[in-house]
């Protein structure tokens, strides 16, 4: 890899932070007159900065340093810092393997960089031949890998991450939102050996706390003190920083949950399968299934008609139908309306 600080936009790399007064002073105190806050009520002083206390919940979890730790307001803020760090308006790009989650396309609009699109094989892998000869470009500076990719619900194997990140030496991002309902290994193992990796990872998903907007970013101390530098001072307010703690601490429920997220997974698998018109259901390491079915956009609308909203993927992949599993009685509710719509 480059030196990382070569990958800095150059205003990011010159740029003094704010200097927020909870950042300035965070030591203990009795009377805090620095930060123009208002004495009374529960939620009126500004939050840790840098959530000190889920960041060490997160580190024991994650056997990391705290250091190696960015939490944005979701991962959808993680990546959005990303471009704003590495890539310059109008003149870097980015590399996405499409069909993929969307925000990597918008994100890289709204900051006016260029993407690239290699698009996934017919079994939804990377092929490395069609992505080889972009790698080499000096304006390539950020390359998104989902894995399991969304909305395809698969994963990335390791030797086709290990070949990115040792032929590519801008930053290679692998977005691991559903890592826990997968069976396959995360790429924070490789962490400590690859300087140009960033992990994405969220509470979004198997944590079920989609509405704290919580996500992390996971990569070498310099890149997240990047990061921390553009980052607004206060993305995470404090009640969420307290409610994702106490998510954390609750580990029990966290898989009590995921393990039966995965078991109507199963169930529902197997039960769609003998829905009229399905065509094929991809494997999945998430806690979505994606389904081919014929007439999907029709099938859609006819969903929407019973009060049942599932995502319409036609557009990326023809005929597909992306299914989150919902608890026991909202999946029996969805099997038996498209028994209904379909026969
Ligand atoms: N990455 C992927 C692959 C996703 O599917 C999503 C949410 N749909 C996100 C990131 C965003 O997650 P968050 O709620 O942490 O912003």
């Amino acid at each position: 890899m480059m030196e990382l600080a070569t990958l800095v936009r150059k205003n990011i790399q010159g740029l003094t932070p704010y200097s927020s007064a909870r950042g300035e002073f965070s030591g203990s105190a009795e009377i805090f007159l620095d930060a123009n806050e208002n004495p009374f009520g529960t939620f009126n002083r500004y939050p840790d900065p840098y959530q000190q206390a889920l960041k060490k919940e997160i580190a024991q979890l994650k056997d990391l340093p705290v250091e190696n730790i960015f939490i944005g307001n979701g991962s959808d803020e993680a990546i959005d810092l990303l471009f704003r760090v590495f890539c310059e308006p109008g003149k870097d790009k980015a590399l996405i393997f499409p069909p993929t989650y969307g925000m990597y396309r918008v994100s890289a609009q709204i900051n006016d960089v260029s993407l690239i699109e290699v698009p996934l094989n017919n079994q939804f892998l990377i092929s490395e031949a069609s992505v080889a000869p972009f790698l080499k470009d000096p304006l390539l500076k950020l390359l998104f890998v989902c894995s399991p990719n969304n909305p395809t619900g698969n994963l990335i194997p390791h030797k086709t991450l290990l070949r990115l990140l040792k032929n590519f030496s801008g930053i290679v991002v692998v977005d691991e939102a559903y890592i826990d309902f997968s069976e396959g290994p995360s790429a924070l193992e490789l962490l400590p050996e690859f300087p140009n990796l960033v992990v994405l990872q969220t509470l979004s998903k198997a944590w079920g706390q989609a509405g704290l907007r919580i996500g992390f970013a996971f990569g070498a101390s310099e890149i997240i003190s990047y990061l921390n530098k553009v980052k607004p001072p206060y993305n995470v307010s404090s009640a969420n920083q307290q409610q994702a703690l106490k998510a954390l601490q609750n580990s029990a429920q966290f898989e009590k949950n995921r393990q039966l997220i995965l078991s109507e997974k199963k169930r529902m698998e197997k039960a769609l399968e003998k829905i009229p018109g399905v065509q094929k259901i991809f494997p999945s390491e998430t806690n979505f299934l994606l389904l081919q079915i014929e007439n999907a956009p029709e099938i859609y609308r006819q969903l929407i008609a019973q009060k049942i909203i599932v995502r319409n993927r036609d557009r990326q992949i023809e005929n597909t139908l992306r299914i989150t599993i919902g608890c026991p009685s909202e999946n029996e509710k969805l099997l038996q309306t498209l028994q209904n719509i379909t026969s």
